[in-house]
């Protein structure tokens, strides 16, 4: 599969634990909503989009999950990215810093 189509995820926090962990002191608005399934990956350094270990085929890009809060900070307010093989069931995650 080339792409999925695109998908935005929104947060709902379950209970006053994972509300109070929510939000940035200091960054760009967008930063803590970049959650998204399909479409393709806003990388936030170059391109790491995988190859497939078994098959050697491209991987294609599932989706993305962006830094939670101050406290719950990916590599200073970046994301991981999925990816999957649907020939072969395989999947691969990579981070990116912000
Ligand atoms: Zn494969």
């Amino acid at each position: 599969m080339e792409e999925i189509p695109e998908f935005r995820v929104r947060l709902e926090p379950v209970g006053a634990d994972a509300r109070a962990v929510l939000g940035f002191a200091a960054a760009a608005d967008e930063v803590g909503h970049r959650h998204q399934l399909g479409g393709r990956p806003t990388w936030l350094q170059d391109d790491q989009t995988p190859t497939c270990r078994d098959c050697g085929e491209r991987m294609t890009f599932y989706g993305q999950l962006d830094s939670i809060g101050d406290d719950i900070s990916l590599a200073d307010v970046g994301m991981v990215y999925v990816f999957v093989c649907f020939n072969d069931f395989e999947a691969r995650a990579i981070l990116q810093s912000g």
